[in-house]
């Protein structure tokens, strides 16, 4: 298997034309071979028909035959080993047991939904039978199930070459929903999304599926993603990435004669509270931990804890001493890509300019030839915070900024004040949730997913996991993009009145053939009838 540098539209390649790109190794700053080339107006009108043909008959497959699909890929993806690992290693700079974390996580995660739509109940079917004798109207027979949106687009993330990129968490839910994918692969690494693209592909022909079934397409600038975004035969997208980039997008999906559903996971600073009694029975081990977390993958992660919030006493002065230590120490991180680092430069300056700012640890940029930079942190007080809005603004890297209040009104404006957030973590010592019995009330309509005693980044991939949350941690905040709910986002509810049992989808009809739970008359059962 090599890498072509060409997009995939069915069984052909894209053209060697249009100004190429290349991927660089942010560890060394050197550029990689080969060159990507990026997708034509006329590919990507190709893409899009084909994957509209092929919604067709996709749409129709058994749970059991998607989820084969899905595993095929899984195990595609599982056998290109080293070749896969070693390129994303070059083009992210991330380490190798991170590449085979992820990819372990890529699988995982494809096997999930595949268990999910092989048992099938996730349809949500329900049905009301008729009651011709129901006075003063007779009651029609009303059954309604979940059925798939349409092609999807698929932005690929910049921080998870892999678990959010071609294969990751958008393109499994969206396939396991019964939707064709057209994936706009990242240009930070376009041969890992290329190496994922031809396990997808391949995993299609395996199957005997139709051909638009997957698309990848590779482009730099913005035209690749609007023109995907506005295409009349594109009914949905999934989104990670910066908050401006998603909400252009968010907009364009908005605005379309025919507004579409647009998922985009944009921006989150995942305040981190240590109440005092928590402080005072283990703030060190916090503090560690806390470190941990903010420079876990040179702090690229959405659910990176960006503000910790803690009180202005001396248990709190201690805590913020040995937090600095340890963010000033003398590691040095390889941020993904150039924009990255620009962009996590630009952060921490307007951190360091703002007067009521003092910065603890400052980010220096060490000497070499790549995306190096060094852990920071900042303080500042409750009022500055509720006075300096953008200080709510993600900085994207292994950086943080302490807010210290003084009294529990403080805190509770404080909480009030925070934007919608992927995550919110809560410290506390059992004293601490009578005292601030409020606070978990406040933190619920802030974020999608409540931590006590403990660190957000690490998501697990489960049945119950969030990972969305308001405005703007995403563009809408009744979805979650990691779980098996993550299918429901490409789906709509489809009811079907007085249809004779043949004619209904099987998930439907009275003898439950897939043996699903349904919920019938307002009861779940498996029962036939
Ligand atoms: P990005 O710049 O938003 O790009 C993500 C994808 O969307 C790329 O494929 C990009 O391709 C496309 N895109 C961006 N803006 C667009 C627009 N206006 N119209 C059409 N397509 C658009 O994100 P990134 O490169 O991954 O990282 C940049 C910043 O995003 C980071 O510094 C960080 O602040 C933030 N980020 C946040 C998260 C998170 O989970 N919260 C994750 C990753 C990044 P083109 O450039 O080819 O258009």
């Amino acid at each position: 298997m090599e890498i072509t540098g060409r997009s995939i539209i069915g069984n052909s390649l894209g053209d060697e034309q249009g100004l190429p790109f290349r991927g660089v190794n942010p560890q060394t700053g050197e550029t990689l071979e080969p060159a990507f080339y990026p997708a034509s107006q006329p590919e990507v009108e190709e893409a899009v028909r084909l994957a509209a043909a092929a919604f067709e008959s996709f749409r129709r497959l058994t749970g059991r035959e998607r989820g084969l699909f899905l595993r095929t890929i899984a195990s595609r993806i599982e056998s290109m080993g080293d070749l896969l690992t070693n390129r994303a290693v070059a083009e992210t700079g991330l380490p190798v047991a991170r590449i085979q974390g992820e990819t372990g996580r890529t699988c995982g995660q494809l096997r999930m939904f595949a268990t999910l739509i092989e048992e099938g109940s996730w349809v949500d079917a329900r049905i009301d039978r008729a009651d011709p004798q129901r006075q003063p109207v007779p009651k029609p027979d009303v059954r309604s199930m979940l059925r798939p949106l349409g092609p999807v687009v698929v932005f690929g993330a910049s921080n998870f070459p892999l678990a959010f990129s071609v294969a990751g968490g958008d393109t499994a839910s969206a396939f396991a929903a019964g939707c064709p994918v057209i994936a706009k692969a990242h240009p930070a690494h376009p041969g890992t999304s290329e190496l994922v693209g031809q396990a997808i592909s391949q995993a299609v022909r395996e199957c005997g599926l139709p051909a638009g079934t997957f698309a990848l397409l590779h482009g730099t600038g913005n035209e690749l993603g609007e023109q995907l975004v506005r295409h009349p035969l594109v009914k949905a997208a999934g989104f990670t990435g910066s908050r401006g980039g998603g909400q252009a997008l968010a907009a364009l999906a908005a605005n379309r004669p025919d507004p579409i559903p647009f998922y985009a996971e944009m921006s989150s600073v995942n305040p981190l509270f240590v109440l005092p009694g928590a402080m005072q029975e283990r703030g060190e081990s916090i503090a560690t931990g806390l470190h941990g977390s903010i420079t876990l993958g040179a702090g690229q992660f959405c659910t990176k804890p960006g503000l910790v919030l803690l009180r202005d006493d001396q248990a709190g002065q201690a805590f913020i001493a040995r937090l600095a230590q340890l963010m000033g120490g003398a590691q040095v991180f390889t941020l993904l890509n150039a924009g990255i680092e620009r962009a996590y430069r630009a952060g921490t300056a307007r951190l360091d300019q703002t007067p009521s700012v003092e910065t603890l640890a400052r980010p220096t940029t060490p000497s070499g030839p790549g995306c190096q930079t060094v852990a920071a942190l900042y303080q500042t007080s409750a009022a500055s915070f509720l006075a300096n809005p953008e200080l709510q603004e993600e900085v994207f890297g292994p950086a943080a900024l302490v807010i210290t209040w003084s009294t529990k009104e403080e805190l509770l404006s404080l909480t009030r004040a925070l934007e919608g957030q992927l995550t919110a973590s809560l410290h506390a010592s059992s004293a601490d949730l009578q005292d601030f019995a409020e606070l978990p009330h406040y933190l619920e309509s802030r974020a999608g997913r409540l931590v006590f005693n403990g660190f957000p980044t690490g998501v697990e991939v489960c049945h119950a996991m969030v990972h969305g949350g308001p405005w703007p941690s995403t563009s809408d905040g009744r979805s979650t993009s990691v779980g098996t709910r993550a299918i429901f986002r490409f789906t709509r509810q489809v009811c079907y009145q007085g249809f004779p049992d043949q004619a209904l989808p099987v998930e439907l009809q009275n003898s439950n053939p897939t043996g699903i739970w349904r919920m019938v008359d307002g009861r779940l059962t498996q029962d036939s009838f």
